[in-house]
């Protein structure tokens, strides 16, 4: 058995200030930063305790990596045998220097560039320091009309052997023209899954089976977007509650929900789910 769990603690602070996100230049006290780590390193206890292979994706609300208690647990559960993947999504403005601790074979970054928050030349300097420690990273973010440019600009700066996906904005029903599109998919080959809302009422899903999230007390959903109770992991019998069901919402649309349709086979697309590595790039470095 193979766990995908995805988790998400109580940390909610960003060093940038993106306009549309709530968590732009807020701060936690030092109290709460206090109990985020308490609660990471229980979760990382846990993992250690567990006998199935595991897949970690960390979605924080905000910026985990300037911490230094989230490099640690990165490093840490990189070397756990049973941790087969540890990924993290990050706007890249921690230091590089702690990865030449991590283990190369089960980390990687999902990296977001924020145009408003920092300079393409800055963030391609920090994305060379991947390059030199060998870490596995992509690139993206999402590709409004306005930013095509500059989403062509990041992939000529980027090495070449790194993925660069684009997030499709979909507030706009058929936002783009069918040129657009192509341009797009000339960057990100694997855009055309993204840029769809999938029905999924009904659909088979691993989310609550092979695949949950979890919060900073151990509490189990199915996924980031069907906020029902399933389990505790901090409760012994918590695995008899995962298992496979059908999704019941009515569409999902986003990259850490759709992996999950059975129907639509994508680790064939890709090497790793979680850490949206694509196939056709089978060595990212
Ligand atoms: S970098 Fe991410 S978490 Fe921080 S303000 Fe921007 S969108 Fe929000
Ligand atoms: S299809 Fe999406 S919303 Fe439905 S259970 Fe799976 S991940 Fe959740």
């Amino acid at each position: 058995m193979k766990w995908h769990i995805l988790y998400r603690g109580p940390l909610s602070s960003c060093n940038y200030d993106c306009s549309y996100c709530p968590f732009g230049k807020t701060k936690n006290t030092k109290a709460e930063l206090a109990e985020d780590a308490k609660k990471l390193t229980r979760f990382i206890h846990w993992v250690k305790s567990r006998k199935e292979e595991i897949e970690i994706l960390f979605a924080p609300w905000g910026e985990a990596l300037i911490k230094g208690y989230y490099q640690k647990a990165m490093t840490t559960l990189s070397h756990f045998p049973n941790v087969k993947k540890v990924t993290i999504q990050t706007n890249l403005t921690c230091n590089t220097s702690w990865m030449n601790q991590v283990n190369k074979e089960s980390f990687s970054l999902w990296t977001t560039f924020h145009p408003s928050q920092t300079s393409l030349d800055k963030f391609t300097k920090k994305s060379q320091q991947l390059d030199a420690l060998g870490i596995r990273y992509t690139v993206g973010f999402v590709a409004l009309k306005e930013d095509l440019k500059l989403l062509e600009a990041l992939r000529a700066a980027i090495n070449p052997k790194v993925y660069v996906w684009a997030n499709a904005y979909k507030r706009i029903k058929n936002y783009y023209t069918q040129k657009e599109i192509k341009k797009i998919v000339a960057i990100d080959p694997l855009f055309n899954i993204n840029n769809q809302v999938y029905d999924s009422l009904g659909k088979s899903c691993q989310a609550g089976h092979t695949s949950f999230s979890v919060d900073g007390d151990g509490n189990i959903t199915r996924c980031n977007f069907i906020k029902d109770y399933v389990a505790n992991i901090y409760e012994d019998s918590f695995a008899e509650q995962l298992k496979p069901r059908p999704c019941s919402n009515a569409t999902c649309r986003c990259y850490i929900g759709y992996i999950h349709l059975d129907a639509l086979k994508l680790e064939e697309s890709y090497n790793g789910l979680w850490e949206r590595m694509p196939r056709l790039l089978q060595k990212n470095i």
